[in-house]
């Protein structure tokens, strides 16, 4: 299998094991699912659906955020316990990606029963000296990271203005140097606080990820993943922190990156407002219909929501079922791959050749829609075969 990888800006040959171990940024769970949460969970779903298709088991961490300043504001601005909001956000989101049919991880740890780990890697880090107490706050120092930042191949003056972006003051004058970044941070008047060695306080949102990549993964992973604004700060960060805590590296093999769902032209956020809900649209499109408008879009481009493209979506997600809805024989039956004709061998072989070519799922899609315009059984039983790996279930609603 090929895979885009952000370190190396190339198509690396990945070399899978028989585990792949692979870890994708979770929510911070204030806000119900828009669609480019969907985008991209969806897309990895696909990799580990064409990772077991080709025989591979796969592990696979996602976290949750559960403790943050957005989910503190948010909390504060609606009047509901922070803990309570995260837990019925959460279960929201698990839902909505349950309906759209993406599989569950295997590890899904939330930051807040993770502290004792983040704790002692923060510790590790300081009797490093790789970090730094200053207060009730400690610091990673960035300068004690061999090539910290190589990840996102950014100039410094605009490392420092996405720390400021993202709630990372680079102007802070306790840090030794601007790029420094916190590790654990003293709570506010009335916000939750977990005990440390530098005092009552919470993570920074780095450390959480790496203390729980580490900790249900092992050091060093083969694919770890997430939207392409998290390259920096935040993954740049988790490699910093992890390959010095474990004294391994790399941290991971490959790094995915996901594009951005837009409207009109502009991020789909939270603080813009401007967003399209999962549960909306499940309210009005199957979930196949939704999961192949969006595997018609390439993981790694930025694309807007059209309605219209998702109207079609939903008239060729109802073709593909009503064609497997015509197979013959039993649910189970297998076919002899050898036996197959030779139009469904092609079909089969430009879907999975589509799929292992950095998850192509525009062609694999094509390839898809292909082979339902073949007749016989064994054409439908192997589109039942390939929409699987795509995550359609193809049965009526
Ligand atoms: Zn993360």
């Amino acid at each position: 299998m090929r895979l885009y990888n952000t370190m190396s800006r190339t198509k690396d040959e990945f070399e899978a094991g028989p585990v792949v171990a692979l870890y994708v940024c979770g929510v911070t769970p204030y806000d119900t699912t828009h669609l480019g949460h969907a985008f991209s969970y969806a897309a990895f779903d696909v990799l580990i659906r064409t990772l077991r298709y080709l025989g591979h088991e796969v592990r696979y961490t996602q976290n949750v955020t559960d403790i943050d300043d957005d989910i503190l504001k948010r909390s504060k601005s609606i009047g509901v316990p922070w803990d309570e909001l995260g837990r019925e956000q959460t279960e929201l989101f698990q839902r909505d990606m349950s309906d759209l049919n993406v599989l569950p991880p295997t590890h899904y740890p939330r930051a807040t029963e993770e502290i004792p780990g983040m704790v002692g890697m923060i510790q590790q880090l300081v009797e490093q000296g790789n970090a730094y107490q200053v207060g009730s706050q400690v610091y990673f120092a960035a300068a004690t990271a061999p090539n910290f930042g190589m990840l996102a191949r950014l100039p410094r003056e605009e490392m420092l203005k996405r720390f400021e972006d993202t709630g990372d003051s680079p102007n802070n004058p306790e840090k030794r140097d601007k790029l420094d970044f916190l590790l654990w941070k003293g709570s506010g008047e009335g916000e939750p606080s977990w005990d440390s060695p530098w005092g009552a306080g919470r993570p920074g949102w780095h450390i959480e990820c790496s203390t729980m990549a580490v900790r249900y993964l092992g050091p060093r992973i083969d694919i770890h993943g997430g939207g392409d604004d998290l390259i920096f700060p935040h993954h740049s960060c988790e490699i910093a922190q992890s390959e010095q805590a474990t004294g391994q590296a790399p941290f991971s093999r490959i790094w995915m990156h996901n594009g951005v769902a837009r409207l009109d032209g502009v991020k789909m956020s939270k603080s813009l407002g401007n967003l399209v809900m999962v549960r909306e649209l499940l309210g009005r499109f199957s979930p196949d219909a939704i999961r192949l408008y969006l595997l018609r879009h390439h993981y790694r481009d930025s694309f807007d929501y059209d309605e219209k493209e998702l109207v079609r979506a939903a008239n060729d997600a109802a073709l593909l079922q009503r064609r497997v809805e015509k197979i013959g024989a039993d649910d189970d039956v297998t076919v002899d791959s050898d036996q197959l004709p030779q139009g469904v061998k092609v079909a089969r072989r430009l879907c999975i050749a589509a799929l292992v070519d950095d998850l192509n799922t525009p062609d694999a899609t094509r390839a898809m829609m292909e082979l339902a315009t073949i007749d016989g059984d064994e054409a439908g039983i192997i589109l039942r075969q390939l929409a699987g790996v795509m995550g359609l279930r193809l049965r009526r609603s």
